[in-house]
């Protein structure tokens, strides 16, 4: 069981933000998101898109900012479980919640914060009927750890940025990397689409256009795949493999927290915007996840829910303690690694 003060549920740009408000009041903070990396959108979305309205940044990546956001929540050590979708949530009798991820990691906390932006991304699924069979033994949606692949006969099916870089990267790793994809143009980065091509000439990547997966077989783990020329429906060719990567694109769903018993207004978690409390005391909603009149879907506004609920989840954790909030420039940042940025000593202007 892993246990923290807070528990995130969304590693997005709010949930970062979260664990440096949290750790500002000494109360340590652990993320759970369903994709292999932090970041939400900004990583998920749009990385190489500039943000414009971030305060003190005049033009920022979204990915540069996720890579900050990280870097400024370093000092407290935040613990992460990714990958894992939150499932199931379960109230204990001393008022803590217990969190059950869908692959059974289980985390427990006093407070709870959803910061699910729009939802756990959940991967679109090709229409095979013995798809469940093969999840978890040969057919993964995403890829975590690339590793997993070296020396593996892969086949990745897709034409976006995803199916293209990976296909790339996997080149390098795998024994015997295929791609296939029902066009023969491809949605992603021009220079992408012509690394793929080289690596086709060089003959390290099988290119497979315009075709589709038709078919899986294998005992009990994947050994093979059918792939169908939609040029030649009759063409069917079986490929012995080890994995079969299908990444047709990511879409958000509330999912399984819309059955937490909270108020949810049009896909959304209302929120009391005093602190940001749900209507379960202790579970909170911050970020795009959550509804309030005259809700703005921005970073900016899910940094200012956070710093709040942070603040109010110190009360409900402390009851009997009395915070008083300090700037940090004049009480500084100090990070359970002992790291510390001091404040700079007062600099006090003369007025003769
Ligand atoms: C193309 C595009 C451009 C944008 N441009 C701007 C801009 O210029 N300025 C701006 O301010 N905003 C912009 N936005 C909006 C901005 O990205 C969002 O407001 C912001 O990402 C919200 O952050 P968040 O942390 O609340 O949620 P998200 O970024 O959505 O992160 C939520 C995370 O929670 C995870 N999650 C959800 N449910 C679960 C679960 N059950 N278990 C585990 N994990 C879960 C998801 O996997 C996700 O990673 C843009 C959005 C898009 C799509």
């Amino acid at each position: 069981m892993i246990k923290t003060d807070i528990l995130i549920i969304g590693a997005g740009p709010t949930g970062l933000f979260a664990v440096f408000e949290a750790g500002l009041l000494q109360l340590k903070c652990h993320l759970i998101d369903a994709l292999p990396q932090a970041g939400g959108q900004c990583s998920e979305i749009y990385p190489k898109k500039p943000i414009y309205d971030i305060p003190g940044f005049p033009e920022v990546l979204a990915g540069d900012l996720v890579d900050n956001l990280m870097k400024q929540i370093e000092p407290f050590q935040p613990g992460f479980t990714l990958g894992e979708r939150a499932e199931t949530i379960e109230k204990l009798d001393d008022g803590s919640f217990v969190v059950t991820t869908n692959k059974g990691t289980k985390h427990q906390a006093p407070i709870v914060a959803i910061a699910g932006g729009l939802g756990s991304f959940e991967p679109r699924k090709p229409l095979l009927d013995n798809l469940r069979k093969y999840e978890d033994n040969g057919v993964a949606y995403m890829i975590k750890d690339p590793e997993v692949y070296r020396n593996k006969r892969v086949v990745i099916a897709g034409g976006g940025d995803s199916a293209l870089d990976w296909s790339i990267f996997l080149a390098d790793v795998a024994s015997e990397v295929t791609l296939v994809h029902r066009r023969n143009e491809f949605r992603g980065a021009l220079d992408s689409v012509e690394k793929v091509q080289q690596l086709k000439n060089e003959g390290k990547i099988n290119l497979i256009t315009p075709a589709e997966i038709v078919g899986l077989h294998g005992e009990d783990t994947l050994e093979a795949v059918s792939v169908r020329k939609t040029t030649n429906p009759d063409e069917v060719v079986t490929l012995e493999v080890d994995n079969f990567v299908p990444l047709f694109g990511l879409s958000p769903k509330l999912g399984p927290i819309a059955d937490w018993g909270l108020e949810i207004e049009k896909n959304a978690i209302k929120v009391d915007t005093f602190d940001y409390q749900t209507n379960v005391p202790g579970i909170y909603a911050i970020g795009d996840v959550n509804t309030y009149p005259g809700k703005l879907k921005l970073i900016l506004c899910g940094f200012h829910e956070a710093t709040l609920m942070c603040q109010s989840a110190y009360q409900r954790i402390y009851p009997d303690k009395k915070y008083v909030m300090k700037y940090t420039t004049v009480g500084g940042v100090t990070g359970f690694d002992g790291s510390k940025k001091e404040a700079p000593k007062a600099v006090v202007k003369s007025i003769n």
